[in-house]
């Protein structure tokens, strides 16, 4: 890789080697490509340009803990649990449970559809200034059911098929991650600054990065309808955790333990697990957590989910301690 190429591991002195006349460029567009452009900022750059698929920010989260929505959303889930249960397979469909989630969205946001949503292309600084909006006067908007939602996903994923699982992945994680990691009120604000002032631009990539000569460029639709060539002397990757736990791993733990046989990779990421549990395929004595389950488990990267594989491994420890 080249050193003007770097990952976002969450360190603030990732710029600090970076000249300030740099032309930066983020992949990413997710709290960490925020992250980046708040570094970018304090390092005194000039401008930095973030990109993703869908070229959209995180939402703004300002909403509290909402009883009533936490028991709605949980009464769901038992639902689909139960109708799932009744299943040979034990599985439901996607469809089911979209629709299960469209009925209660549709509560709050009577003519919300996942289609026009999904297929919409807003403009950034108008879609954010919008969302800053409704943040400051209720932060009553449709989005709030992703906070009982999130430490429950790890139950809904285990009612999907692989398939299914598959077709998650492919047309929606985009859109969930915009949704469930949002920013808080104060982060948005700054962020909206830096937009309106020039010195931060959005946009969804139409192609992939090239190098010449030291200058990267990349197709990125800036604006609806505008399709530029962005230029970079330098660029982060701020796409997450890498979930490939293959034997190309770049971390030598990971790569060695892939190397050795010791156990094996799930095709989707991570390591491949023993049914329900933590424990790695073939070796019941060695538990993993997080970015090393994603192949099976499917939302890892949020404390409280961790929080909860924790708690499961040490309930698993001590049942089989007894
Ligand atoms: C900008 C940003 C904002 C976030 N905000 C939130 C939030 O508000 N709420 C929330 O719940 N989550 C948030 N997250 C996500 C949260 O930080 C992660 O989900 C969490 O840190 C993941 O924890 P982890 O222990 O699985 O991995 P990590 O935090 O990545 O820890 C992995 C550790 O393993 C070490 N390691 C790696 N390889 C080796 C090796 N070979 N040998 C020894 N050690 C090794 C690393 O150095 C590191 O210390 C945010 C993330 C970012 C980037």
């Amino acid at each position: 890789m080249s050193n003007h190429i770097v990952p976002y591991k969450g360190s603030s002195d990732l710029l600090n080697h970076i000249p300030t006349d740099a032309q930066l460029l983020v992949i990413g567009t997710s709290p960490g490509g925020c992250d980046v452009a708040r570094l970018a900022s304090a390092a005194g750059l000039k401008r930095v340009t973030l990109v993703s698929r869908n070229g959209r920010l995180p939402k703004v989260q300002p909403f509290k803990r909402d009883l009533s929505l936490e028991t709605e959303v949980e009464t769901r889930i038992r639902s689909l649990e139960a109708r799932a249960q009744l299943q040979p397979t034990g599985k439901i469909s996607l469809s089911e449970v979209l629709n299960e989630f469209l009925d209660l969205v549709n509560a709050i946001a009577p003519d919300f559809s996942w289609e026009e949503f999904l297929n919409a292309s807003p403009d950034a600084i108008q879609e954010l200034e919008n969302d800053v909006q409704v943040a400051r006067r209720s932060g009553a908007n449709w989005q709030k059911i992703m906070l009982p939602l999130g430490v429950r996903t790890p139950r809904i994923w285990r009612l999907l098929s692989d398939e299914d699982r598959h077709q998650f992945r492919q047309k929606y994680e985009s859109c969930w991650i915009t949704h469930r990691h949002g920013m808080p009120l104060r982060t948005a604000e700054q962020i909206l600054e830096m937009l309106k002032s020039g010195f931060m631009r959005i946009g969804a990539l139409r192609g992939t990065v090239s190098e010449r000569a030291g200058i990267f460029s990349v197709p990125v639709c800036l604006r609806p309808g505008e399709l530029q060539i962005v230029e970079a002397t330098h660029v982060v990757v701020a796409t997450g955790p890498n979930y490939q736990c293959t034997s190309e791993s770049e971390n030598p733990l990971i790569r060695e333990i892939a190397r050795s046989g010791f156990t094996e990779s799930h095709p989707l990421g991570g390591f491949n697990l023993e049914p329900n549990s933590f424990r790695l395929k073939g070796r019941p004595r060695v538990y993993c957590i997080g970015a090393m389950t994603r192949g099976v488990e499917f939302y890892i990267n949020a404390m409280p989910v961790l929080l909860q594989q924790s708690t499961e491994i040490v309930h698993d420890l001590f049942r089989r301690l007894r």
